[in-house]
C-alpha cells in the first residue's frame, strides 16, 4: 500500500509517500517557511530535487502544492491520487482521549478540534491538513497519530503539576508532552546506534526544531519530557517562551493593559528566539545574525543552549544517570555549533565532543570521542516512517 504521511509543523510541512511493503519513501518533501515566504522541496526517489518557491501563505496552499507535485507529469511518482491507499496524519494533541493512534472519523475530528486550545500553533494546522486531504481524496482512510501517546508512560511524579488536585480531577490538567513519535523513534535508533541494551538503557532525546522538547527515556519508556499540558512549556523555541514565572503574565497584563488572550499570543507566537532576537523565528536566520555579530541573536542562541543543558541535567537526575544523549530535528540534526554550545555544559558527565564528527550532518552519527563517558549522537528523526507503520496497522 502507498501511504501518504502528512506532518504539519508550526512553520513547516513534511510529507512522504511511503510504500508500506518496502518501507521505502517514493517521494519526500518539505515545505519550509510557511507563513514567512515559502519554499517547497520535492524529491522523487532516485530523482533530482525540485525546488519550487511559490509563496506558501498557509498550510492549505502547501498541501495543494504537495499533491500537485506528487502527480506532476515530470517529477511526480503516481499517475493519480487514487493510488494513495491511506493517509497518516501527525496530530499534536490527543488529550487523555487518545492514548494511541486512531482511524479518523467525524467524531475523531471533533475530538481533535476540542484539543485546539491546548496546541494553538499545531492542532489547527493538523486539521487543515486532514480537511484538505479529505476534500481531495474522499473515501481514502486516514489515521491520526498523536504526539502525546508515547509519553503516557510518565509516572505521576513527572506529570502532575503543583496545583490543587481538583484541576486534574475535573479538567485533566497535567503534563502530556509532545513530539512523542519522534522521541520514540529517535530513542530506539540511539539505543541501536550506541549499542545499548534496550531493557537497561537511559537515553535523553533533544528534539530541537521550531518546536523543541527533551525527553528522558528509561528502558525504552518515556519517564519525563519538557512540554506539558500544551507545547508551550519547557525549552525556548522558535516563537514560544518555554518555562517562565507564571506571575509574568499578570505583570505584563497590568503594565500593558493586555488580556490573557493577548498574553498567550505573545507567549506562543512572539516569544522564543524570535522575540528575543527580533530577527526571525527561523533558527538559520538567528544563527546567521548571531554569526555576524547581532548581540540579541547571540543572547537568544546562548539562552536557548543553556536551557537545553539545564534540562539535560534534570533528566540525568530523574533517571539516576544517562548512557546516551541524542540530538534530532531541524536544529538538532544540522547545527553543530548549537550542539557544541550545549555539550560545553556537560563536562561533568564526561562528555567529550569530537569536533570533526560534530561538523558532519545528514546521517546517524556518534559525535563524541571513543573516550567520552556518555555517547552523544546526531540522529535524523523519521516521524513519517513511524506514522506510516501505525497507519498501515490500523487500516
Ligand atoms: P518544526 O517541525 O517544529 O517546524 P523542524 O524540525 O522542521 O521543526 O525544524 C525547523 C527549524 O530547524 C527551523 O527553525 C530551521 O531554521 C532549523 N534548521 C534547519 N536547518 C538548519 C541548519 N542547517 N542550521 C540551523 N538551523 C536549522
Amino acid at each position: 500500500m502507498k501511504v501518504l504521511v502528512v506532518n504539519c509543523g508550526s512553520s513547516s510541512l513534511k510529507y512522504q509517500l511511503i510504500d508500506s511493503e518496502t518501507e521505502q519513501a517514493l517521494a519526500v518533501g518539505l515545505c519550509e517557511r510557511i507563513g514567512i515566504d515559502g519554499k517547497l522541496n520535492h524529491t522523487p526517489a532516485g530523482g533530482e530535487k525540485v525546488v519550487m518557491d511559490d509563496p506558501l501563505p498557509n498550510h492549505e496552499v502547501a498541501i495543494k502544492n504537495v499533491l500537485a507535485a506528487l502527480t506532476d507529469a515530470n517529477h511526480g511518482v503516481i499517475k493519480s491520487l487514487d493510488e494513495i491507499g491511506a493517509v497518516g496524519h501527525r496530530v499534536v494533541h490527543g488529550g487523555e482521549k487518545f492514548a494511541t493512534s486512531v482511524v479518523i472519523t467525524d467524531e475523531v475530528m471533533k475530538a481533535i478540534e476540542e484539543c485546539n486550545d491546548l496546541a494553538p500553533l499545531h492542532n489547527p494546522a493538523n486539521l487543515i491538513g486532514i480537511n484538505a486531504c479529505k476534500n481531495i481524496m474522499p473515501g481514502v482512510p486516514m489515521v491520526a497519530v498523536f504526539d502525546t501517546a508515547f509519553h503516557q508512560t510518565m509516572p505521576k511524579e513527572a506529570y502532575l503539576y503543583g496545583l490543587p488536585f481538583e484541576y486534574y480531577d475535573k479538567y485533566k490538567i497535567r503534563r502530556y508532552g509532545f513530539h512523542g513519535t519522534s522521541h520514540s523513534f529517535v530513542s530506539k535508533r540511539a539505543i541501536d546506534v550506541a549499542g545499548l541494551d534496550p531493557k537497561n538503557s537511559k537515553v535523553i532525546v533533544c528534539h530541537l526544531g521550531n518546536g523543541a522538547s527533551i525527553s528522558a527515556v528509561k528502558n525504552g519508556e518515556s519517564v519525563d519530557t519538557s512540554m506539558g499540558l500544551t507545547p508551550l512549556e519547557g525549552l525556548i523555541m522558535g516563537t514560544r517562551s518555554g518555562d517562565i514565572d507564571p506571575a509574568i503574565i499578570e505583570f505584563i497584563a497590568h503594565k500593558e493593559g493586555k488580556s490573557i488572550d493577548d498574553i498567550m499570543t505573545i507567549l506562543n507566537k512572539k516569544s522564543g528566539v524570535h522575540g528575543m532576537s527580533g530577527v526571525s523565528s527561523d533558527f538559520r536566520d538567528v544563527r546567521a545574525a548571531a554569526d555576524s555579530g547581532n548581540e540579541h541573536a547571540k543572547e537568544a542562541m546562548g539562552v536557548f543552549a543553556y536551557r537545553v543543558a539545564k534540562y539535560i541535567g534534570s533528566y540525568v537526575a530523574a533517571m539516576n544517570g544517562v548512557d546516551a544523549i541524542a540530538f534530532t530535528a531541524g536544529l538538532g540534526e544540522n547545527d553543530g555549533k548549537m550542539r557544541a554550545s550545549i555539550c560545553a555544559y556537560l563536562g561533568y558527565l564526561g562528555v567529550e565532543l569530537d569536533p570533526e564528527e560534530n561538523a558532519k550532518r545528514g546521517f546517524e552519527n556518534i559525535i563524541t570521542t571513543k573516550d567520552s563517558k556518555v555517547k552523544v549522537l546526531a540522529i535524523p528523526t523519521n516521524e513519517e516512517l513511524a506514522i506510516a507503520r501505525e497507519t498501515v496497522a490500523l487500516v
